[in-house]
């Protein structure tokens, strides 16, 4: 019977393995691989805000797992739970959500984290994340429907709140995020005739003293310096505290008046960790230097579900994707190594930097000990990034869009407006709350016919 190895997750720890798995053991006909994943697509996280600012297009980030994997089979579906004992994983798919209880000799957890909102009052019904394509899209889309929105007449009592964006997190993402839109917003302006420039709101709520701690006090002070010239609001050594429909309440008593809330500020472990018979840590699995789960044979956690040992610092490795597609490549030599025979690899990497873009063509970045600031940092960040992005076809549409970006402005299309939605869900229109009397003049400037 054929040895079967089940990768549970298609991010950067689950794609990495099974890319490195196809060059050894998936060619082996005494093995069957299969990599599962609730999309059937892979995401290229550190470009996400750019979609969300509209500096990319949508499909450019994410390359579909069948098209990068030619030997590993790919299945999409949910894991409902996984019998580590019995050795069985409940996969759910299909459009009548049903199950399939999948057996393997071989399983590999690379779930990723999920979201943590801190069981904040009003915040995770009201707040996007910023963790899938689905949440740049929508994140997207509710940009252009405030520029829409505030543009009319109608919209003139209420204006600011609907041009207010508060990124609740100063790390990575929410810095990313903050200057890409902060630009969407800024530049599609021209197209906005009743909306002026102070009419707009963008804040950054950061708990600690310096945005981006983790690359230092200098490149934070830098980054939170630009971003404030770039008319970007921080508020720092503050947390949301409650969210309502008519604003955020923060710690420090301060109240935004604000429609949109962008949530960074807290990851957990995926729930389903906690389900398992094993060691965790923070709801992540413990693992040692080969990725082993203590107590499992042959079950292996990578990436933002485990806890990995980081042998060049002592501690522990930080959940980024630089380290989780490392790892991927030395527990595809591990499980090689299970299957065959031979030694094991143990995982040491020490990070290469880190580098963020803070928006208007700058950036941060601290690279092998090196810090590097503004345009410089853009470039860099541009160019490891692109370098990075999964196969040539993505790479060349991504070069392409940031190169028409010098010549053209940003598109302002939305992919879902709120009538496709009720028609395409067959429910009517929804009656309106107020009729108001337009002003003929002011529609046309609005664009509407
Ligand atoms: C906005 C953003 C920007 C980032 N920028 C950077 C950056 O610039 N540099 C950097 O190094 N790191 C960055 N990161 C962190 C990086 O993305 C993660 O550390 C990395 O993705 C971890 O890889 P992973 O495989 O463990 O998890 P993930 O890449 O999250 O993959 C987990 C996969 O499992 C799937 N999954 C989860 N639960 C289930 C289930 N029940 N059933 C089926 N499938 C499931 C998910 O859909 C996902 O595809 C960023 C993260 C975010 C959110």
């Amino acid at each position: 019977m054929k040895k079967r190895i089940l990768i549970l997750g298609g991010g950067f720890g689950g794609v990495y393995t099974a890319l490195h798995l196809e060059k050894t053991l998936a060619r082996d006909p005494d093995v069957s691989i299969t990599l599962v994943n609730r999309e059937n697509f892979f995401l290229f996280t550190p470009m996400l805000h750019e979609v969300a600012a509209s500096d990319l297009d949508l499909t450019n980030i994410v390359s579909p797992i069948r098209k990068l994997l030619k030997r590993v089979q790919f299945f999409e579906g949910d894991v409902a739970s996984i019998d580590l004992p019995n050795k069985t994983v409940k996969l759910v798919h299909g459009s009548d959500h049903h199950c399939h209880d999948t057996p393997f000799d071989y399983l590999v957890l690379s779930l990723g984290a999920s979201t943590n909102f801190y069981n904040l009052p009003g915040v995770q019904e009201r707040a996007v994340t910023m963790k899938t394509l689905g949440d740049a899209v929508l994140l997207r889309n509710r940009i252009i429907a405030a520029l829409e929105e505030a543009d009319t007449e109608c919209a003139a009592a209420f204006r600011k709140p609907l041009l207010t964006f508060v990124v609740a997190g100063g790390g990575f993402a929410g810095v990313e995020t903050i200057g890409g839109l902060n630009d969407f917003l800024r530049s599609s302006l021209k197209f906005y005739p009743n909306i002026k420039n102070e009419d707009i709101r963008t804040v950054v709520v950061h708990s600690g003293q310096t945005i981006l701690p983790e690359l230092g006090e200098e490149l934070g002070s830098y980054a939170q310096n630009k971003l404030a010239k770039h008319q970007v609001e921080i508020i720092t050594n503050a947390k949301l505290a409650e969210a309502t429909d008519e604003g955020v309440k923060l710690t420090n008593g301060q109240f935004i008046p604000t429609r949109h809330i962008i949530w960074t500020a807290g990851t957990t472990a995926n729930p389903l960790l906690g389900t398992l018979p094993c060691a965790l840590d923070r709801g992540r699995v413990k693992v040692n230097e080969y990725f082993e789960v203590e107590g499992h044979p042959n079950v292996w956690a990578l990436g933002d579900s485990a806890v990995v040992p980081d042998l060049s610092t002592g501690k522990f490795c930080p959940p980024t994707a630089q380290h989780a597609l490392r790892q991927g490549k030395v527990l595809a030599h591990n499980i090689t190594v299970a299957v065959r025979g031979g030694n094991k690899k143990a995982f040491n990497f020490k990070q290469l930097g880190s580098l963020a873009a803070i928006g208007r063509r700058a950036g941060v970045a601290k690279i092998l000990g090196f810090k590097f600031s503004g345009f410089i940092a853009w470039f860099l960040w541009r160019t490891i990034y692109l370098s990075k992005l999964p196969r040539f076809e993505k790479k060349l549409r991504v070069a392409l869009d940031w190169t028409l970006d010098l010549f053209f402005s940003k598109d302002l299309v939305q992919f879902i407006t709120p009538r496709a939605e009720t028609m395409s869900t067959g429910e009517s229109a929804p009656p309106s709350r107020d009729v108001h009397q337009h002003d003929s003049t002011a529609m046309a400037s609005a664009g509407t016919v």
